[in-house]
């Protein structure tokens, strides 16, 4: 699924509307340049969940833990992986623990020097930036 978001706005909503689909135990990568739309969907999936702390991008602490208080998600788990320059370095966090918890939902922004590491993936949303837009690709993997 394929689809153009004309400002953050939007952005947010999408990732609202996509937090239906979450099921708990769900790994979703978010793959796109700087600023193009990450954490504002991330945003939007945290209220959708019905979290109500503010989101963050977890870029200088790589994980940020935010507890849902209704439902069968308990946790939504928000890392940022951007200074983490490989695989070795990834090496050095842990990830059972989240991916293992059963009532937790991980988000991944700049998942890709996790890649080995981490094998299970449910979801990939690709952001491309177009001028004051933005391209979003959601696929079930
Ligand atoms: P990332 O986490 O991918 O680095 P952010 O979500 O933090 O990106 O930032 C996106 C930036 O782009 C924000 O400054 C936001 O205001 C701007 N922006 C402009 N148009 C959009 C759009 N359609 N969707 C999301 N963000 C947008
Ligand atoms: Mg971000």
């Amino acid at each position: 699924m394929k689809l153009i978001t004309k400002s953050p706005e939007e952005t947010e909503k999408l990732g609202e509307d996509f937090a239906r689909k979450l099921r708990p135990k769900d790994v979703v990568f978010l793959v796109g340049n700087l600023g193009s739309g990450k954490t504002t969907f991330t945003k939007g999936v945290a209220k959708g969940l019905g979290i109500t702390t503010r989101i963050i991008s977890p870029t200088y602490v790589v994980l940020r833990s935010h507890s849902v208080k209704n439902g069968p998600i308990r946790t939504l788990y928000h890392f940022d992986l951007y200074r983490l320059k490989d695989e070795k370095e990834t090496l050095g966090v842990d990830f059972t623990d989240y991916l293992e918890d059963e009532n937790g939902i991980v988000i991944i922004e700049w998942p890709q020097v996790s890649q080995y590491i981490i094998k299970r993936k449910t979801w990939k949303v690709i952001f491309q930036i177009r001028e004051d837009m933005r391209e979003i690709e959601i696929l079930q993997e």
